[in-house]
């Protein structure tokens, strides 16, 4: 019988680094930029992206430095999960710690980094950086709560 994946066996608080990081698919929405309802305390992503965001391949640019760069970027760990509430359905890490698999398009079965850019999850080539806005204010003007609903097969 073959062996289960480690994503299937361990819960995310006993994943290596490696295999933690290995969970993103690259699908960039967690780079939007949104904003929380006031009223219903909803975080609305926008098709704006953080100025880091390299636009088509849905990557950082600076991964390793991003802090410098963006001081409230967040850093996803096992141990602020609650930060999942604003994560997109389609996310890996938020799939898991709600009990379910990971989609037939993650590129941990398909081998192929591209298959998110295929399965139509990702933002590629669909956002504009925030470094080209005037008034930081001005994504308002790009709110797109689909972003937040199921992308791709399930
Ligand atoms: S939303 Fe999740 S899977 Fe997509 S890039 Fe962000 S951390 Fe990775
Ligand atoms: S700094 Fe990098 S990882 Fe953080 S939101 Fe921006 S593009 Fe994404």
């Amino acid at each position: 019988m073959a062996e289960k994946p480690f994503w299937q066996t361990k819960t995310l608080e006993q994943m290596t680094a490696a295999e933690w990081e290995s969970l993103c698919d690259g699908c960039g929405l967690c780079c939007l930029i949104r904003f929380e309802d006031e009223e219903t305390g909803e975080v609305i992503p926008t098709r704006v992206a953080c100025k880091l965001l390299d636009q088509h391949l849905c990557s950082c640019k600076d991964y390793v430095n991003r802090k410098a760069h963006v001081p409230d970027c967040i850093k996803l760990t096992p141990w602020n999960i609650e930060a999942l509430a604003w994560m997109p359905p389609s996310c890996a890490y938020r799939r898991l710690h709600e009990g379910r698999d990971l989609p037939g398009w993650h590129p941990l079965l398909t081998g192929d980094a591209e298959s998110v850019h295929r399965a139509g999850v990702s933002i590629r080539d669909q956002t504009i950086s925030e470094a080209s806005l005037d008034d930081p204010e001005d994504a308002l003007d790009f709110q797109a709560p689909e972003l937040n609903r199921e992308r791709g097969e399930r």
